[in-house]
């Protein structure tokens, strides 16, 4: 057995197992855990192709999750993978020219935080387990909007675990307030705060960082962990759907085995594109990551010059998950082209903590090779959505947009139009109806966002998913809004002490 032991990507000295780092999240210091090596797919990519999606994540996480015993991980994935997806493919593949959309968004909420925040929770609680744990693990999230109601689907009813999500008050879209107030579960609380995202998100890690609030916890049983997506226990499970999306068209006799893809992401805090150039180095054949910013472009910038510079002006876009200066998942990627070395890395997050901008050295581009840089303007994004819904009658979201315009330029820029390309879509049209349907012309401004789902309908002929579909009818159960110093209190209540 080739175990895996986890490090910071600050300081390399300290060992752990998976378990515990998906039961830590963050690194004491603040850095990132990452594996000591990647393991090579030890099944080849012909008998996964055999494999359904529960199938193919068992052989990739067991790779990488080592301390998991084969039970432990089968039964993770046997509760996260069921029907809460709307079909049994889980992360089906459309189709259009030699583009394949990946489309991630089948989950409880119709955007690809799905795809590992239903399975996080399994984990967790399983390696609270086998760590001796006896406290019930509440997890404490800011949200701005879509990371919220996934961590809320993800831990509701989950046994040994308590979810508290606090979101601005009139700072989400009026769906995605929706989605979270009319939350079931006997172990979630959703409460709004009179502030921006930022002040919820300060107040949640301002009671992660507060020891004597620690101790009181501890001593009533519960014990605070985090949901977010640096955790290992996100990751992993994302390297999962690009190994599934090969061994499919594979399975289609669209590509020979060990053909070479491109892969192109939406990114914002790099936690998607990292798992697929993972899955690149545990030898998945993909000849370009494509990284595809919106107008928000620090990636773009940073893979075209070296420098990466937050030191910018902030733009709200179309595609609001991808909104991002930091993206704090990068610091995986720079740890691995500085050859795994934490005291370099460390460096470069001194800097960009007190500058907002470092540069790597000409040897540390050289690992960057793998990867293609660009981005869409608002104006691109949303004739991208016009285009393909003329020429291939099928209508993506905003992000998803982002990304197709971006293969778009990279086909001109490259002339590489014959590489299979998998496109990750990361959210229902659904889910961004209004931004959708201004970019085909249809929008109806006396409609609200949740009508405008059935003109939306009638023009797409695809089905309402069920995640929207309930929250029509779906009674509020949560409508507390809070001072934003109360916090702390709003907590303690929910748990009882
Ligand atoms: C979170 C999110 C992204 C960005 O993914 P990262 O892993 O943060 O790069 C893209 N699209 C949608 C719809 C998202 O919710």
């Amino acid at each position: 057995m080739d175990e895996v032991y986890y490090s910071s990507t600050r300081d390399s000295s300290k060992k752990y197992k998976a378990s515990e780092a998906v039961l830590q999240g963050l690194a004491p210091d603040g850095g990132l855990f990452v594996p000591d090596h990647l393991p090579a797919l030890d099944k080849s990519l012909e008998e996964l192709s055999k494999l359904d999606y529960k199938g193919v994540a068992y052989e990739v996480m067991k790779l990488l999750l080592t301390d998991y015993t084969e039970d432990e991980l089968k039964n993770c994935i046997e509760h996260a993978y069921d029907s809460k997806f709307d079909t049994p493919e889980i992360a089906p593949l459309h189709q259009v020219g030699n583009a394949y959309y990946l489309e991630l968004f089948h989950g409880k909420t119709i955007a690809f935080k799905d795809m590992a925040l239903s399975i996080l929770p399994h984990l967790m609680t399983t390696a609270a387990k086998k760590n001796g744990i006896k406290e019930e693990i509440v997890i404490l999230t800011a949200t701005s909007g879509d990371t919220g109601k996934a961590a809320l689907a993800g831990f509701a009813d989950v046994p040994g675990t308590r979810i508290v999500v606090f979101y601005p008050k009139g700072g989400v879209s009026p769906i995605q307030e929706k989605q979270m107030v009319t939350q079931k579960g006997d172990n979630v609380k959703v409460i709004g705060i009179k502030g921006n995202f930022d002040e919820a998100q300060t107040g949640v890690k301002m009671m992660f960082n507060d020891k004597a609030l620690e101790s009181e916890l501890l001593g009533k049983g519960f014990r605070f962990s985090s949901a977010n997506s640096i955790n290992i226990g996100r990751l992993v499970p994302q390297i999962v759907y690009y190994v599934y999306a090969y061994t499919r068209l594979l399975a289609k006799g669209d590509i020979a085995d060990g053909e070479e893809i491109n892969i192109v992401v939406p990114t914002g805090n790099f936690g998607n594109i990292l798992a697929a150039y993972y899955a690149k180095n545990m030898g998945l054949p993909v000849k370009k990551l494509i990284c595809a910013s919106n107008d928000n472009k620090v990636l773009y910038d940073f893979f075209t010059t070296g420098k990466y510079d937050k030191n910018r002006e902030f733009h709200l876009t179309i595609s609001p998950s991808m909104d991002i200066l930091i993206s704090s998942n990068l610091e995986r990627l720079i740890y691995r082209i500085a050859g795994n070395d934490a005291e370099k890395n460390a460096a470069f997050m001194k800097s960009l903590r007190e500058t907002g901008e470092y540069e790597v050295t000409p040897e540390m581009r050289e690992g960057l090779k793998d990867f293609y840089g660009n981005f869409a303007t608002e104006a691109e994004t949303e004739a991208e959505i016009g285009r393909l819904y003329k020429e291939a009658d099928y209508i993506i979201d905003t992000h998803t947009a982002v990304a197709s315009a971006v293969y778009g330029k990279f086909v001109t820029d490259t002339k590489d139009a014959d590489t299979k390309t998998v496109i990750a879509s990361t959210a229902s049209p659904y889910k961004f109806t209004r931004s959708v349907m201004r970019a085909l012309d249809k929008d109806d401004a006396s409609l609200t966002d949740l009508q405008l789902t059935d003109k939306l309908h009638e023009v797409s002929g695809v089905a309402i998913p069920p995640a929207i579909e309930e929250i029509k009818s779906a009674p509020v159960l949560h409508d507390n809004v809070i001072e934003k110093d109360e916090m702390e209190s709003a907590v303690k209540g929910f748990l009882g002490i």
